[in-house]
C-alpha cells in the first residue's frame, strides 16, 4: 500500500490493516503526516552488507545538504511507498542509512535491489524527538533490530562530544543478526565506551536472553543519575522503559522516538 492510498482511505479498515503490521513505521504512519514533506533526488554512493538482511547506504543529495541532529530520521519516497529511516550519521550533503529487508516488496526490499550509482528520492530535512542531551554525565544506549541505527548515531555525537562514560547495549534474536558488532568494540577500545550485547534465541559465549534484563547489573555499576536514550522493536522499548522504571530512573532522563507506547497499547 502506498503513502497516498493509505492517506485518501482514512477508513477503519485501512487502519486495522497498518495496525497488523508489526514493524515502527505502523504507528508512525498516523502519527506524522506526510503532506509537509518535500524529496529531494540523492545519489547512491556505497553499499555494504551488515547482515544477511541488513545493508548500509551512503547517499549524497544532488544539490542541497541534510539538516538535523543524530539520533533524527529521514524518509524515503520509493515506487513501493513512503517511509521513515534513521540516520546512522550525516555530513553536509551525504548520510549513511541503515536498513533490513523484509522480502514483502516494500521500501526496504525496493532500497535492498538498489544500486551503487542508482538515484533515490530522500527528504534533506531530519526529524524526530531522539536527540542527544548535553553529554555532561553518564548515557546508556539501548536498541533492539535496526533501532540501533539512530543510537550509533548518538553514540558517534556523545563520544566526539566527550562524554565521560557510556554503555551501549543491543539486543537481537541470533548472533549473526549483532549489527555493527566490530565497530562497537572497537569503540570500546578507544572511547569511555562499555558494550553490552545480548541475544534471545540462540546459545552463545555471550550474555542471553532479552537486553533490558541486563539493565539492573548496568544500573548498579553507574547508578541512576544518567540518560537513557531507547529505541527498536516498541515491545522492546516499552519493556526497557519499564525496567528502568522499576529501576527508579526518572522518566525524564529516559529518552524515546516517543510513538512506542501508544503502538504496543494498540495491540
Ligand atoms: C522513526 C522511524 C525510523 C526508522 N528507521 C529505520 C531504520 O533505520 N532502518 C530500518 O530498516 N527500518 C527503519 N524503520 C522502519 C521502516 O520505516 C519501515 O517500516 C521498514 O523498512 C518496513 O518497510 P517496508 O515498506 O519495507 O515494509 P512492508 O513491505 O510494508 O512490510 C510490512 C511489514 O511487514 C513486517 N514484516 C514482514 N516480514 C517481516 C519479517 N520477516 N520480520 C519482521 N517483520 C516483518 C514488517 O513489520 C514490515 O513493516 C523506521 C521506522 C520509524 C518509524
Amino acid at each position: 500500500m502506498s503513502a497516498s492510498s493509505l492517506r485518501s482511505s482514512p477508513g477503519v479498515s485501512v487502519l486495522n490493516f497498518w495496525r497488523n503490521l508489526n514493524q515502527r513505521w505502523c504507528f508512525y504512519s498516523s502519527y506524522h503526516s506526510y503532506i509537509t514533506l518535500s524529496f529531494s533526488d540523492a545519489n547512491i554512493t556505497g553499499i555494504t552488507e551488515v547482515s544477511p538482511d541488513c545493508k548500509q547506504y551512503v547517499v549524497e543529495l544532488d544539490e542541497k545538504t541534510f539538516e538535523g541532529q543524530a539520533g533524527q530520521h529521514t524518509v524515503l519516497r520509493t515506487p513501493a511507498g513512503v517511509k521513515p529511516y534513521s540516520v546512522l550519521v550525516c555530513d553536509g550533503p551525504r548520510a549513511a542509512l541503515m536498513i533490513r529487508a523484509y522480502g514483502t516488496d516494500g521500501v526496504a526490499d525496493y532500497m535492498n535491489d538498489r544500486e551503487v550509482g542508482d538515484t533515490i528520492q530522500i527528504q534533506s530535512k531530519l526529524t524526530g524527538s531522539l536527540t542527544l542531551n548535553p553529554p555532561t554525565r553518564p548515557a546508556v544506549f539501548i536498541g533492539t533490530g535496526t533501532g540501533i541505527t539512530p543510537l550509533i548515531g548518538l553514540l558517534h555525537r556523545y563520544v566526539t562530544q566527550d562524554g565521560p562514560h557510556a554503555v551501549f547495549m543491543f539486543g537481537e534474536k541470533n548472533r549473526d543478526q549483532l549489527l555493527y558488532k566490530e565497530m562497537l568494540e572497537q569503540y570500546e577500545l578507544i572511547h569511555p565506551v562499555e558494550l553490552s550485547l545480548a541475544v534471545s534465541r540462540e546459545d552463545w559465549h555471550g550474555q542471553t536472553g532479552y537486553i533490558q534484563e541486563q539493565l539492573p547489573e548496568v544500573i548498579s555499576n553507574i547508578g541512576t543519575d544518567a540518560d537513557f536514550y531507547v529505541c527498536g522493536v516498541p515491545k522492546a522499548v516499552v519493556a526497557a522503559k519499564d525496567k528502568l522504571d522499576e529501576l527508579d530512573v526518572s522518566s525524564a532522563d529516559i529518552h524515546t522516538e516517543g510513538w512506542e507506547d501508544a503502538q504496543v497499547a494498540d495491540w
